[in-house]
């Protein structure tokens, strides 16, 4: 087998950690697989090194900002190598753009154009293990990029297609991923299999296990990814694609954000061009609309109720009150004491009703739904946020979680 293991930052973020990850990359060689390694920073070191920048200038160039926090994953590969060279395995620490990542220009948010030459492939098909920097790589003109916070997985994720790895393992301080989480539902079950789709779905409601981006690369080039964990050696959840099995269960999980915050803005003179001037000005100030639900209008007026993350309730409101204004809107209510819950699964495809049955689970626990929204795989609802516990609680046991994972 061909592995790439990528090693997050509570993995190497110390030396005896990082001894630790050399212990499982020498177990993988000695099983006789070819390995590479991509590494993130040392715990913490990311924003160790911003803030520093900050302290030197309020706003740093963003080309010196990618030198400067591209030197954490320097750290710990070298660190790394030079541990796996001591035990004798011929291991080489490689900078992104000694590794051939070729990004666009932009800085701090870069993407990779592609993986130049294949001279890391010769090296693990000589039994060398490279150690590549994460999260990093340069443009066309040499300069140094960085990929975006968490961006160490889309690397880890575009080498191993690169070097057509049989999987992408991704280590890092949880073993997988759950059923829902397990201090709320002790009795949440480790998820086996998961598919690319219901990935990327609990990544958007705020499993932040994996950069959103790795997991659109893998399901692009159909890379299997396994989730696990360096702390103890057991197998993780498989992220691949979407099968048969999976839609036999109906949901796989239940996911919930207690960080949203709810604003109406109400008696808007409704016409063309309304939401566009609701959300233009939230949009340019970078903030991310979540669920956004219009009422049909009444008399010539409506309502626009949309959600939006808690460190952006005030300034939301802000914005809000003054449009409430120009758009001679009646008033602006704002509610910071919401939170999602959603049911996640690619079985809802060939399940009728799972939704009848969200909002009758809902009813019988007496949580008043706010607000709804679905994809093809994905039922949100919008409930105070007092209920969450217990909402995810009666979903997690109607639709048979508690039970057995999937
Ligand atoms: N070190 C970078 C970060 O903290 C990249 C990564 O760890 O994936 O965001
Ligand atoms: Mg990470």
């Amino acid at each position: 087998m061909r592995i790439v293991q990528k090693f997050g930052g509570t993995s190497v973020g110390s030396l005896e950690r990082i001894r630790k990850t050399a212990d499982i990359v020498q177990a993988e060689l000695a099983h006789g697989n070819q390995v590479a390694v991509v590494v993130s920073a040392m715990s913490g070191e990311t924003n160790r090194l911003t803030a520093m920048a900050r302290e030197v200038s309020e706003q740093p160039a963003a080309r010196e900002l990618d030198a400067l926090i591209a030197t954490g994953e320097q750290v710990s590969a070298a660190l790394l190598a030079m541990e796996l060279q001591q035990r004798g395995v011929s291991a080489y620490s490689y900078s992104g753009g000694q590794a051939g990542f070729i990004t666009d220009g932009s800085h701090e948010r870069a993407r990779i154009k592609n993986i130049e030459g294949n001279h890391l492939l010769a090296h693990m098909q000589s039994g060398e293990v490279p150690v590549v920097t994460g999260f990093q790589g340069v443009d066309e003109r040499g300069n140094v990029t960085t990929l975006g916070r968490g961006g160490s997985d889309t690397s880890a994720v575009a080498l191993a297609i690169s070097v057509h790895a049989n999987v992408c393992e991704i280590y890092t301080d949880v073993d997988g991923i759950y059923t829902t989480d397990p201090r709320i539902v002790p009795t949440a079950c480790k998820i086996k299999r998961i598919s690319y789709e219901e990935m990327l779905e609990f990544a958007s409601l705020g499993a932040k296990v994996l950069q959103t981006r790795s997991v659109e690369l893998a399901m692009r080039y159909d890379m299997p990814l396994h989730l696990r964990s360096s702390f103890e050696p057991v197998t993780g959840t498989m992220v691949v694609q979407e099968d048969e099995t999976m839609e036999r269960a109906t949901i796989s999980g239940v996911a919930y954000n207690r960080d949203e915050a709810k604003i109406t803005i109400m008696g808007i003179p409704d016409q063309p061009g309304i939401a566009a001037n609701v959300f233009g000005p939230v949009a340019e100030a970078g903030i991310n609309v979540d669920v956004i639900v219009q009422n049909v209008s009444e008399q010539g007026y409506t309502d626009i109720t949309f959600t939006v993350p808690c460190g952006d309730y005030q300034s939301t409101m802000n914005i809000m009150r003054s449009l409430c204004k120009q758009m001679d809107a009646r008033d602006v209510k704002g509610d910071d004491s919401i939170a999602k819950v959603s049911v996640v699964g690619v079985g809802m495809r060939s399940h009728a009703g799972v939704a009848k049955e969200m909002f009758d689970v809902l009813a019988n626990a007496g949580v008043n739904i706010q607000m709804i929204t679905t994809s093809e795989i994905k039922i949100t609802v919008v409930i105070e946020e007092k209920y969450i516990e217990l909402a995810v609680r009666a979903l997690h046991s109607a639709f048979g979680l508690d039970e057995e994972g999937s």
